[in-house]
Parts: C-alpha cells; structure tokens; sequence
C-alpha cells in the first residue's frame, strides 16, 4: 500500500506543484538554507502571506553566513507582523551555530539538526527530504490530515500513541517513494489543494482508491480532534506617556526582554488589569511606576486595539499619559531590557508588535488632523 500511495503522490505531484519562491528545483535538490526559512515561516501562517517575508528575507540575508552577523533588531523588523517571534530569534542563534560550528551549511543528519534552536521535527525532515533527497518523514498539518484519511484514524490527533502512528506512517510512505523530497511535498500539497478540512475534492485525488476514509464515507470526521479549551480573554491597557506636558513629539517606548513573549520588541508600556477593584487608568499607574519608577497621570483614550495570541485574546486599550514628577528608569529588567523616547518617524524603523503598531497608526492620524493633513 506504501509503494502504491508514494508513487501516485509523486506523478501528480509533478504536475501540481504550485511555483513558490523557495522551490527554485526538484523537490530533493533545493538550497537547504532556502527551505529551512521557507519551512519556519510557513508554520502557522499562510503561504500566500509567506512569500512576501520569504522574499524580502532572502533579499537581505541570502545565506547562513549573513543571517548570523546580523543584527537582531532588523531580523526582528523583518519579521514583524509574522508573529511568533521566537521564530525569527531562534533562525538567527541557529545561524549563528551552523556558521561557528558547521561551516555555514545546514548538516545533513537528523541529529545534527534537532540539536539546532527551532529546528523540531517535521523541519528537519522538510529540510533532509527536500533539500538533499533523504528518505525522512514529515508531518505538518495537511500531511497529517491526509494520513489521518487514507488510514481512516479515529483516535484524537493530538493523542501521544496517535502522533507515533501518523510519524509511522508518514515514514512508511517517504520510505517507499523513489524521490522521498516529492513525495513529502506531494503529501502536503495534496492537503493544501485537495485534501482541505471541508468538503475534499476526492473525486480529483489520484489515492482515492486507497483511500479508508473515503471509501467508509467519513472523510469530513476525519481528523478527529479532542475538544478545543475555550482560550482566555484578558483586558490590559498601554500608556502614550509623552514627553512633555505640551510638547507631544516624542513618547516613551520599552523593548522587551529576550525571553518571554514578543521578546526583543519595541512597545508602548503596558500591562494586564489585575482582577478585582483595578480599572484600566489604575493599571496604567501601576504598570508605568512598576517598569520606569515614575508617576503618571492617565488622560483621554488613544485606542482600543482587539489582538488575539496563541493562548488568549486581548483587549487593549492605550491612554494620554504625562509624568508628574521624576524621570524614568529601567526599574524591572523582568520587564524591560531597554527604553528611550521616540517619534512617530523612528518608531517605524523599530520592531514593534501589531497592537503598538496599531496605537502608533492611531496617534500619526491624530498628528495629521491636528496639523490640518489627511492621511489615505
Ligand atoms: S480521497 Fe478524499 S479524503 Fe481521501 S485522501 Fe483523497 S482527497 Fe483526502
């Protein structure tokens, strides 16, 4: 069954693959840097939004050797909007070791690349099978969907015992194939154009006659889930703290410290309101002395920025602010690696998470209405 699936995979593949800019070649043959950026970009994002990233990133950091000298503060700017930025800081320590410790070129064992920061599993079978033709299994999303079907499995996918099988699987089938790298892209593109969540155009797809879960009718229950938690809102408010009480040029922003979310980023001060008697303009207060050792006091509204994370969701809304005494001081490394007053022009040279780039756009709007201009 492995031998017949792989190699109808292959042949349609062949025809379908769809022209991206990191699948410069066959499948089995591609610049191995190429494809680990491409790879890491892609998880948890849409290729479409990918391939501009992909694009600008290759323009400025066309190999190992460059993407490791360089700064992290434009590695970060380059990713901003793709969120998860872990993934950025971590190609750029990885980087860093292949330079140091393996001459700039991506090693070829599965070993070697798990030892590297970042580089999980299906990334490092993405990058043994498509970029130097090894027989090493993947297992993203669509690929998982797709063997979940044609082996008609009914246990939850994010069961431990479910995940070896479908990793069993995947490699049963890159095994079997005569070009492992076209079969795992195969696999996956053929959850991307035909095997989708809903409604899978089985009548087009070139294993239906292998297929379990078509033939018993419950392809569109598989694959099965566990029930999802319900994710946690929070409401958290950022403060615009300007310089001077009349004077609205330049406001105060903090990077955040490495570890931890959107470590390395530029941002409004800001905080999650405690539970209990704590409004927003309390948690302005509170937040502000707590990071900078100052008093402010909060004024109108900016902007109610709504953002959603991994693990919860967000309501954040960012204030007026003026200190009343004293000057501010990196009172909390927990809190900030770093401060310094800035302008609506430098703030956009800097890394900065979407919400702060929102209240940034609000605050240049009201500059323009202010000073008579509209903006588009
Ligand atoms: S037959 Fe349908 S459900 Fe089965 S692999 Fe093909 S597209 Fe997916």
């Amino acid at each position: 069954m492995y031998a017949q699936i792989a190699g109808r995979l292959t042949v349609w593949h062949a025809g379908q693959s769809r022209a991206l800019p990191w699948r410069e070649g066959p499948a089995g043959a591609r610049d191995p840097y190429a494809v680990w950026v491409s790879e890491v970009m892609a998880q948890q994002t849409r290729v479409s939004v990918v391939v501009d990233y992909f694009n600008r990133w290759m323009a400025r950091f066309p190999t190992v050797e460059q993407l490791a000298r360089a700064d992290q503060q434009e590695i970060l700017k380059l990713w901003e909007g793709l969120g998860y930025y872990s993934r950025a800081r971590n190609l750029h320590r990885a980087a860093q070791i292949v330079d140091v410790e393996f001459g700039g070129t991506l090693p070829r064992t599965r070993r070697e690349l798990l030892s590297l920061p970042g580089i999980g599993a299906y990334t490092a079978g993405a990058i043994l099978s498509l970029a130097f033709g090894l027989p090493e299994p993947i297992l993203d999303g669509n690929a998982m969907r797709v063997i979940s079907r044609l082996w008609d499995i009914g246990d939850p996918i994010e069961q431990r015992s479910t995940q070896k099988r479908l990793w069993s699987l995947s490699r049963g089938l890159v095994e079997a194939a005569a070009r492992p790298g076209e079969l795992n892209e195969g696999l996956m593109e053929l959850g991307a154009l035909l095997c989708r969540p809903r409604n899978p155009h089985c009548a087009e797809c070139p294993v239906q006659h292998s297929c379990l879960a078509r033939e018993r009718g419950v392809q569109d229950r598989r694959p099965v889930r566990s029930p999802r938690q319900k994710i946690p809102h929070v409401e958290a408010a950022a403060a615009v703290i300007w310089e001077g009480e009349r004077n609205r040029s330049r406001f105060l922003i903090s990077r955040r410290p490495e570890k931890g979310l959107l470590g390395g980023l530029w941002s409004f001060p800001n905080g999650i309101m405690e539970e209990g008697d704590e409004d927003l303009s309390a948690c302005v207060r509170r937040t502000v002395r707590k990071e900078f050792d100052v008093a402010v006091s909060v004024g109108d509204k900016v902007a109610i920025v709504e953002h959603a994370f991994t693990h919860f969701s967000m309501t954040l809304t960012a204030f007026h602010a003026r200190i009343l005494a004293g000057s501010p001081q990196a009172a909390d490394a927990a809190d900030a690696a770093d401060w310094r007053w800035t302008t609506l022009e430098d703030i956009e040279e800097l890394p900065c998470p979407v919400p702060d780039r929102k209240i940034a756009g609000v605050l240049r709007d009201l500059a323009g209405e202010e000073s008579g201009c509209t903006t588009a």
